[in-house]
């Protein structure tokens, strides 16, 4: 087989980092994947995805990652949306109705923290992959045969690898899409989302595993993870104005939550970040023979669960054109199409849906509120409207559409 001695530099042990590199090592091409967290901090990172639509999971199971995060997730085939103002159920979505469509018809609750953990024990156990762990990647050169990434090892002394391509995965700071020089295009929320994580089942309120709940003030997403001990994770939107520290205070806290359901007892809260949202695209997801992949190349907002699902579709897609291009198979021309079928999947899907499913939450005109709530009824109600909101949802509708991208 052509080139497959050539080496893929892959920068960042994140889901999308950890997904490529297993996906081209188990077609016979070698990756070093250089993260900057080390043994001693990688599971100290701070809560973030865990929403696993279906196409994601056929693709964990095919590098072999969806059967370790299984027993560690909660299989969710509903979701449901909420008017919190009136207290009631809007509209309910049963996966089930993909059943011709995946082998998943369900959503796996999993946070990106087992996910990585899951997935870095896969890359640990694989001879074709060379991880280097407490090494931070700083700049890099290519010319028309290579690449070469320069890096702070764990001794911290400069080093440098050579490869066949590099990629960024290393998330929404990526240093090569800023030394590219490449735009990131689109706008920041004025608002703040706080994440706080709360050991209480909510089941016994009528709450599904996986819940977005419209208000006109106070809009939130409630989702369940599995413990132990289990823990739930409710977002709320804050204004940039009120004083950080002030809002993750456990008095104000409490009295949220004690807003969003008054149980007249403590909650047992056992964690809260505060973070920023993005709806940014990279202008070109590759120069040469440097390429972005998943935050690296695209951020949203997380109501939909869209930004992980869909920086590990980058990475199959990506995987699949740089074997068949190490193969001899394919031109590296291929890359163009991935640059085509990715930015229209980050921008017509992931940003369109994810922006109309903050609008819709946060809406405040009565008139509007009641005109959206109708039709998510009316959709739901409607197993053929039902199914074509899911396909949607769940990110499989894009794929299929990128498929017919030349
Ligand atoms: C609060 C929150 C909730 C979210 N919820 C969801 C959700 O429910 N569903 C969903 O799909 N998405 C969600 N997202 C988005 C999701 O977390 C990201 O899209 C996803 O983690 C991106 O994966 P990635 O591998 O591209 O980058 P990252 O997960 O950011 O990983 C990048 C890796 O690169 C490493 N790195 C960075 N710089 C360097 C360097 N210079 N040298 C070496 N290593 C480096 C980092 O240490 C890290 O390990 C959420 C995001 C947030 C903030």
């Amino acid at each position: 087989m052509n080139g497959l001695s050539q080496r893929v530099i892959v920068i960042g042990a994140g889901p999308v980092g950890l997904c490529l590199s297993l996906a081209l090592a188990q077609e016979g091409v070698p990756v070093t994947v250089v993260e900057a967290l080390g043994e001693d901090n990688f599971l100290e990172q701070v809560p973030r995805a865990g929403t696993n639509h279906p196409a994601t999971l056929e693709m964990y199971d095919r590098i072999g990652l969806y059967q370790k995060l299984e027993p560690r997730g909660i299989v969710a085939p509903v979701f449901h949306y909420w008017d919190r103002a009136a207290n009631k159920l809007i509209a309910a979505f049963d996966h089930i109705l993909l059943k011709d469509d995946t082998r998943f018809p369900y959503v796996l609750q999993c946070e990106r923290i087992k996910i990585v953990e899951e997935a870095l024990k896969l890359a640990k156990g694989h001879p074709g992959i060379d991880l280097r762990l407490s090494t931070s990647f700083t700049r890099f050169e290519q010319n028309g045969s290579g690449v070469v990434a320069h890096v702070v090892n764990p001794a911290g002394e400069a080093e440098t690898i050579a490869g066949i391509y590099l990629v960024s995965a290393e998330g929404a700071r990526s240093i090569v899409r800023k030394d590219l020089d490449i735009e990131f295009e689109g706008f920041t929320y004025s608002d703040l989302t706080l994440n706080i994580e709360v050991a209480y089942d909510f089941r016994r309120h009528g709450y599904a595993e996986r819940n977005y709940i419209s208000d006109p003030v106070e809009w939130s997403n409630l989702f369940h993870w599995k413990g132990p001990p289990d823990r739930w994770r409710i977002h709320f939107p804050v204004d940039p104005s009120e004083d950080e520290e002030a809002i993750c205070r456990q008095d104000a806290l409490q009295a949220r939550m004690q807003r969003f359901l008054p149980t007249g007892r403590t909650f047992d809260i056992v964690g809260s970040n505060l973070y920023i949202v993005h709806q940014r695209v990279a202008k070109k997801f590759r120069v040469g023979r440097a390429i972005l992949a998943g935050d690296a190349a695209h951020v949203n907002s997380p109501i939909g669960a869209m930004g992980m699902n869909s920086g590990v579709h980058d990475a199959f897609n990506l995987a699949d054109k740089l074997v068949k291009i190490l193969r001899g198979e394919h031109g590296e021309e291929i890359l163009d199409r991935y640059e085509r079928q990715r930015r229209h999947v980050a921008i017509q899907h992931t940003q369109a849906q994810t922006i109309r499913n903050k609008r819709l939450l946060a809406e405040k005109d009565p008139a509007v509120r009641r005109k959206n709530h109708d039709e998510l009824r009316r959709t739901a109600e409607d197993p053929k409207l039902a199914r074509a909101f899911l396909l949607r949802s769940s990110l499989i509708e894009s794929l299929r559409e990128a498929e017919r991208i030349p």
